[in-house]
């Protein structure tokens, strides 16, 4: 495998082209970055526990059934993925409200739901993310109606693994936002981007204490160290 041009220079990581069509490598920046863009900051040793992580989980879930872009690891900050065709949509599932959806909702952070939420924002910068429902999404093309029942399946499965498997790592699954996309190689739609710390709400389940990407949204401090963390929690898991 040969790492080809630039296809895409990110936040927090960059696409490279391989010898491959169907093949890309994914690069993870010591970056985070927050509000839009708006807060920024460098953090070393960032990008390798989010490749880490990212890698457990994505393989994880590629051992359960759930396809996803990730093949393997290739080195400290990267990994070899399929190449998708872009989904621009964010897929949210909360089993606890927090964030954004607390303050659009009006309740307390963390409040306690019976049922899994599943919600989907339109992956547009200039427009903020905005909530957006099925009919729009298919209204503006950016899906159809077969491809967004899929996703929500894949997102309650998704969720139907991750959260007992961070549960054995002393972890809640608060929530978190999936990506999708279409499979170069085989028009599938699968799981198209990392998942990890940037991407999760997670919360020690002893403490409640944050150990996730709001410590750096929140200055809440020691970012690598709650990274790290996550990480050597879900090693000693999958060791075991
Ligand atoms: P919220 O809507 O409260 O900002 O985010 C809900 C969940 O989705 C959180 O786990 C958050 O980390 C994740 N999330 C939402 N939007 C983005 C985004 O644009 N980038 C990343 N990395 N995560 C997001």
């Amino acid at each position: 495998m040969t790492k080809g041009d630039l296809i895409f220079d990110g936040n927090e990581k960059q696409i490279f082209a391989t010898d491959q069509p169907d093949r890309v490598i994914f690069r993870y920046k010591d970056v985070a970055v927050a509000y839009n863009n708006v807060k920024r900051a460098r953090f070393k040793g960032k990008g390798a526990l989010n490749n880490q992580i990212s890698a457990m989980l994505l393989d994880y879930l590629n051992r359960n059934g759930v396809e996803t872009h990730f093949i393997e690891l290739l080195g400290e900050n990267e990994q070899l993925c399929r190449k998708i065709e872009i989904i621009p949509l964010q897929v949210v599932v909360h089993n606890r409200i927090a964030g954004s959806l607390a303050t659009r909702l009006g309740v307390e952070e963390g409040f306690r739901h019976p049922n899994t939420i599943v919600d989907m924002r339109y992956n547009d910068d200039d427009l903020e993310d905005p909530f957006i429902n099925r009919d729009h999404a298919v209204a503006i093309g950016l899906a159809t109606y077969e491809e967004l029942d899929r996703m929500y399946d894949t997102a309650r499965r998704v969720n139907d693994l991750l959260k007992p498997l961070f549960h054995q790592a002393g972890i809640e699954l608060v929530d978190m936002k999936l990506e999708f996309g279409r499979a170069t190689d085989t028009g599938a739609i699968i799981i198209s981007d990392e998942i990890s710390p940037d991407t999760c709400r997670l919360w020690d389940e002893a403490t409640e204490e944050r150990m996730d990407k709001d410590r750096f949204r929140l200055d809440l401090s020691r970012v690598v160290e709650s990274y790290t963390n996550v990480r050597d929690r879900l090693k000693k898991v999958f060791e075991s």
